[in-house]
């Protein structure tokens, strides 16, 4: 079994557990949990994520917020040039003290055909139905904050981003950037006109063969 200190994103809170009034500052740099996101849009596991917060121990339990800022890569949607921006956002969690008996073997579930039970376990805690709640180590001197993170990112993960809000787009008919060809336009009424030419070119050559008039 792996020791919860061995986890890269293990925060000894012992200083804090238990003392409620008590606060733990946070400011370092986390690897980013795997499963953020896809090759589109998401955050490269491994890289660096600034948490910038605090534990502040109440009676049941620690409460942690924090800034966090996570690189961000993704693809404008409409010009699909890639984007690589610092994304920051606000997390918070619930760490209780009293681990829950009956809903203790859900602690350590993450996946998603669990969330009832972690809802069921904010509702023991007496929290917020929206603060999501994850588990202290086993002796309570560990706050984990690799779910915390994964959550928190894959919930927010913007959808529809913008290289830059007034992005022009790709031109509908051929593809091209219109932010690197702001000129860049199809002269249609030319290639009508172009096309006209040319049947009036031909019918006056038809007419010019088959009008005797024009012989003499
Ligand atoms: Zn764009
Ligand atoms: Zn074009």
């Amino acid at each position: 079994m792996i020791r919860p200190e061995d986890s890269a994103w293990a925060i000894p809170v012992a200083q804090v557990s238990s003392r409620p009034g008590q606060r733990q500052e946070v400011d370092a740099a986390y690897p980013a949990p795997d499963g953020i996101g896809d090759q589109i849009v998401g955050v490269q596991e491994g890289s660096d994520i600034r948490v910038d917060g605090a534990f502040d121990s109440i009676v049941d339990g620690l409460v942690f917020q924090a800034h966090v800022i996570a690189p961000l890569h993704a693809e404008c949607t409409r010009c699909l040039v890639p984007i690589n921006r610092d994304w920051g956002l606000d997390a918070t969690a619930f760490f209780p003290y009293a681990p829950q008996p009956t809903g203790a073997m859900h602690y350590n579930a993450r996946a998603a055909e669990d969330r009832a039970a972690r809802d069921e376990v904010e509702i023991i805690a007496g929290e917020d139905e929206a603060e999501d709640t994850y588990p202290l180590s086993a002796d309570g001197v560990y706050a984990d904050i690799q779910a915390l993170l994964r959550d928190t990112l894959v919930e927010n993960l913007p959808l529809q981003l913008l290289c830059k809000p007034n992005c022009r787009g790709l031109c509908p008919q051929c593809g091209v950037n219109l932010n690197e060809h702001p000129d860049h336009r199809h002269d249609v009424t030319d290639i009508r006109f172009a096309s006209l030419a040319g049947l009036k070119a031909q019918l006056e050559q038809n007419q010019s063969t088959q009008d005797p008039s024009n012989k003499a």
